[in-house]
């Protein structure tokens, strides 16, 4: 067992319980919940987690009621007929030697249908239902049906619940003037608006017995004004003890809030300092959580004294393995979670099953499986981009015999490129992951060679996967030769020099990402200060919920940027569900403008000449950076189809329209899985 890691191994007492070590697998809502044959699929989705090591597993949230869950078909347990399909789920778990706990999760206004209830009448920005305010009847039996739901686990043989107090959920919505208008004994004073937190921890506690873990996930800052305050917080916390909490998981910022609080620009483990806070206030153990995707800052964060424990919720998608791999000295073949919610809550809120970008097996574990091959092949794979090294690491862990070629000097293709931008960092983790993956299952590795037709004809090869990915697109327009033309592969990987004013030329996901590199200035550093200020978070926690009154401070653009497009929609409507929000508020705070509808003419030393609608502008502009998408890059195929070799192309040298790194690691991994 490694030592690298003590306090992440380091069992925790709950007294009438032990946890092996300190990772909390947090809650998640995968889709599966209301899938068919969800629950066996669920079963060994968490099974997986159990095995490889978590210490503590929370289920996705499940409603206590029908007014609770987010949408009328969401799931709930409140019947001995829901008991016999999470028993399913339980039992998986504890035959891996897992221990694990039931999220309940009322939504209140979040949720999205006409019989969404909460505190008051108060309409979430996020959501077009106005809820309805609950009635003192409604209050009790809402913390009858927790405490039904509470039992209904434990007889399913889950280990606990865990209470979802944050976020901005109902519980939170009562416990915030922000929300919570009532004059009654439920609403006012603080005391009134923690009643029915507490009521709903006491009822629990009374239906449950003694041994049976109670985590309540408590907001320690909620990111909107009239939040609660950090005295209030704390004040919580510690009536949460007296209640019978076991366990204090804790939360950052609501739905609605406008702070990036998980995606890949947050900085790792970037909000523990308010966990920190607590510590010491209470005598039960308390959480961290939000981007602690490696195991050495979850080694930190706890070395640190942050928490107790941590929570890790996105890296158990990407590495089942995470917490067996950090005790047996390979942390270094741990698939890092890189924030980029492209797959799990992207997928979520447009309806499809949560997967991972870095692991397309995660929550397809029934059906997509890697078993070793029949008939060991010859395998040639041409290219060391995301869909090159998916499928060379795939073949090679069913035993083929694999020889990867990447002209470039270092593996990664468009990663190296990603992994520049600011907030982006994580991205290496992704290249380091296969350079340890690809040497650990032997695969050949051909760096700084550019495979010739002969060489992979005479190669005595039985498969030759062309994953050679994508050439910028070239456009037709006057002057697109003029020195002060650049393509973004020149600013990102090129070293071009910029000047002080930049057009960009399409504004895709790779158009914002120049935009956000050309902003930061050279020295720019990925720090927490520096995101914080960014985004008005009060550090010193002196406002109620946590926002600085005077609002984000972004530090000045280090350059005059203008992102274009020719279509008349909204720039960054194609980025992520989940985080085209966040990198639109970039582009305001740096004072990027954005420009729709936009006619390209020429270029020349004046600048770039366009219509915007029917009026001509010409933006006197130093540099010109082409970000207009991509052409597949196949100019291998010809010359080996005419030899007699079949050859597959994956990746963007198969479709490079919209390629991102989610389809490319998928389709990697599904051919390899079966060639
Ligand atoms: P993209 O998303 O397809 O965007 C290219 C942009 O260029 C389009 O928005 C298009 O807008 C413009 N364009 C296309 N043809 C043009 C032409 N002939 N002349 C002028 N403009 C033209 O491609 P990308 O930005 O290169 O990104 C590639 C992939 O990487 C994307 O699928 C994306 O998912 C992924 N990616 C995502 C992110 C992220 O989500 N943050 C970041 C990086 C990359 P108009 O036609 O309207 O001008
Ligand atoms: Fe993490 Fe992205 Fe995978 Fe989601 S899709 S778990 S954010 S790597």
């Amino acid at each position: 067992m490694s030592n690298k890691f003590p306090n992440l191994l380091e069992p925790l007492d709950l007294g009438f319980t032990k946890l092996k070590n300190r990772v909390l697998m947090g809650s998640m809502h995968t889709g599966l919940e209301e899938a068919p044959n969800g629950f066996q699929r669920m079963a060994e989705f968490f099974a997986a987690r159990a095995r490889g090591g978590a210490g503590l597993i929370v289920t996705g949230g499940i409603a206590p009621n029908d007014e609770g869950g987010a949408m009328p078909h969401m799931a709930r347990l409140k019947t001995d007929e829901d008991v016999v399909n999470h028993k399913i789920i339980a039992d998986a778990v504890h035959a891996e030697g897992g221990a694990i706990l039931m999220q309940i999760l009322h939504t209140g206004r979040y949720a999205f249908h006409p019989g969404a209830v909460s505190a008051s009448a108060e309409k979430a920005p996020i959501s077009p239902v106005t809820p309805n305010p609950l009635t003192e009847e409604g209050i009790w039996r809402t913390i009858e049906d927790f405490a039904t739901c509470s039992k209904l686990a434990q007889k399913a043989g889950y280990d606990g619940v865990e209470v979802m107090g944050s976020e901005g959920y109902l519980l939170n919505q009562f416990i915030v003037t922000h929300t919570n208008k009532r004059d009654d004994d439920w609403g006012g004073v603080y005391e009134n608006r923690i009643r029915f937190p507490l009521e709903i921890v006491r009822a629990i506690r009374a239906a449950v017995g003694e041994n049976f873990i109670l985590m309540f996930r408590l907001s320690m800052l909620d990111l909107i004004e009239n939040g609660s305050t950090w005295d209030e917080v704390v004040i919580l916390a510690k009536e949460l003890e007296k209640a019978g909490a076991t366990i204090i998981n804790t939360g950052i910022g609501w739905h609605e809030a406008r702070v990036p609080t998980i995606a890949h620009m947050v900085p790792r483990a970037g909000w523990t300092w308010a966990t920190k806070r607590l510590m010491g206030e209470v005598s039960i153990p308390v959480i961290a959580s939000n981007r602690i995707n490696t195991a050495e800052t979850a080694e930190e964060v706890l070395a640190r004294g942050d928490a107790d424990m941590v929570s890790l919720a996105r890296p158990f998608l990407a590495d089942a393995d995470f917490v067996n791999k950090a005790a047996n000295g390979q942390a270094n073949l741990i698939n890092a979670c890189i924030g980029c919610n492209q797959a799990c809550l992207d997928n979520i809120f447009s309806g499809q099953i949560c997967s991972c970008l870095v692991n397309p097996l995660a929550c397809h574990e029934t059906e997509l499986t890697i078993e070793a091959a029949s008939t060991t092949r010859r395998i040639a794979v041409i290219g060391g981009g995301p869909a090159g090294l998916s499928y060379a690491a795939t073949a090679a862990k069913r035993g083929h015999d694999v020889t990867l070629f990447e002209s470039a000097a270092r593996l990664g293709g468009q990663f190296n490129m990603a992994r520049v931008i600011p907030g982006k960092s994580d991205y290496e983790e992704t290249i380091k992951y296969y350079e340890a993956q690809l040497a650990d299952l032997g695969v050949t590795i051909n760096l700084g060679s550019r495979a010739t037709v002969d060489q992979l004809a005479e190669g005595g090869f039985d498969e030759v996967i062309l994953a050679t990915g994508v050439t910028p697109r070239q456009l037709d327009l006057e002057g697109i030769d003029h020195p002060s033309v650049l393509s973004y592969i020149d600013v990102l990987q090129g070293g071009a020099e910029v000047g002080k004013s930049v057009a960009i030329m399409g504004a895709g996901g790779i158009g914002f990402d120049v935009a956000e590199f050309l902003v930061a200035s050279e020295d720019h550093e990925e720090n927490h200060a520096a995101f914080f200020k960014e985004w008005g978070v009060d550090t010193q926690s002196k406002t109620a919920g946590g926002l600085l009154p005077e609002g984000p401070q972004p530090a000045a653009p280090a350059r005059e940027v203008y992102l274009l497009q020719r279509k008349a929609s909204r720039p960054g409507a194609s980025l992520g569900k989940t985080t085209g929000w966040i990198h639109r508020a970039q582009m305001k705070l740096s004072g990027v403008k954005t420009v729709s509808a936009v006619t390209y003419q020429k270029i020349d030393n004046d600048g770039l000449h366009i219509l915007v609608g029917e009026e001509s502008q010409v933006l006197a502009v130093d540099n010109v950076v082409i970000c207009a998408g991509q052409e597949p890059q196949r100019e291998l195929q010809a010359g080996l189809e005419e030899k007699g070799v079949k050859v597959t192309l994956i990746g963007g040298a198969d479709v490079a329209a919209e390629l991102d790194a989610r389809r490319a690691i998928d389709q990697g991994i599904r051919l390899a899985a079966a060639v």
